[in-house]
């Protein structure tokens, strides 16, 4: 039996993109091969100096009470090893049953599953066949990675997805979508190591997949352009959608309606971030 990492699961409501407004289960793993910070801040400074490092991981027991950071990664303890001790390695089995768990009816009717992270196409891609084969999952129709789109699928894996896309009753774009948050260098990552145009082509080979992209600045909004023009050339046909940057309703609030005027001005999609007015993004939302 294989076994996950897991740092947070819960169920809520998803806050973006294509599902935006459906029931969700959370299932986010740990560990990411970025370290992004600085989403929107002044040149020079990042996130992880004004707020991540300032954090004394060894003085929190839980997710839930760990602080929230108003820009950068606002995911940051379920990558950034300080924090891997609040993160458990469970079996498949056991996550199978506490997915189920957390479902309304304790059973699946039209909930959909996010696996995200961190970022969750890393090594876990091997233990995923044995979850979503677990009894208890049968009922799941709809599942969203939410990766950063620096990750090849395996062959492995795909097979596995190709099948199971059509186990139920959904078309295969309503079964398996990829949602690519790719990072622009606001995010601190090289441009070469964040835009990778061929990796998430051939994730529209097996699933529904879109792209967002996180903005604050016209630089950022620019930046997007350029990596949008990438991704198109080498064949990405998805929806492309700008994000409002914020893990704060503070900040959120000074950034959604000049993105969204943005994303309309530039024939995007909006993407909002209902977690932030809903749940104050707090962890666990
Ligand atoms: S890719 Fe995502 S999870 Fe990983 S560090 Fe960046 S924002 Fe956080």
């Amino acid at each position: 039996m294989s076994k996950i990492k897991i740092a947070e699961l819960f169920y809520s409501i998803q806050g973006e993109g294509r599902y935006m407004g459906v029931p969700s289960v959370f299932l986010r793993t740990f560990g990411c091969n970025f370290t992004c910070d600085g989403f929107g801040m002044p040149k020079g400074e990042k996130s992880n100096e004004r707020n991540v490092i300032a954090i004394k991981a060894d003085d929190y027991k839980g997710y839930n009470d760990l602080p929230l950071v108003s820009t950068g990664c606002d995911s940051y303890a379920s990558w950034d090893p300080r924090f891997k001790h609040l993160s458990p390695v469970l079996s498949t089995d056991s996550i199978a049953d506490a997915i189920v768990d957390t479902l309304p009816y304790k059973e699946w009717k039209n909930e959909h599953l996010v696996i995200t992270g961190g970022e969750p196409l890393l090594g876990w891609q091997r233990a995923y066949p044995d979850l979503l084969n677990h009894p208890k999952m049968a009922g799941l129709k709809e599942i969203t990675f939410e990766t950063n789109g620096t990750q090849e699928l395996t062959p492995e894996f795909t097979e596995y997805l190709n099948n199971w896309k059509l186990r139920g009753n959904k078309s295969w774009c309503e079964s398996i979508t990829f949602s690519v948050s790719a990072k622009l260098p606001c995010s601190g990552e090289k441009w070469e190591d964040a835009i990778c145009p061929e990796v998430v082509r051939a994730y529209e080979d097996v699933g529904y997949t879109y792209l967002k992209f996180v903005v604050a600045t016209e630089q950022d909004v620019a930046d997007a352009e350029c990596a949008i023009g990438a991704f198109r050339s080498a064949g990405f046909e998805g929806p492309i959608y700008l994000m409002p940057v914020g893990g704060v309703e503070s900040v959120y609030t000074l950034n959604n309606r000049r993105v969204a005027e943005l994303a309309m001005a530039k024939g995007l999609r909006y993407s909002d971030r209902l977690q932030v007015p809903l749940f104050k993004n707090e962890w666990g939302t």
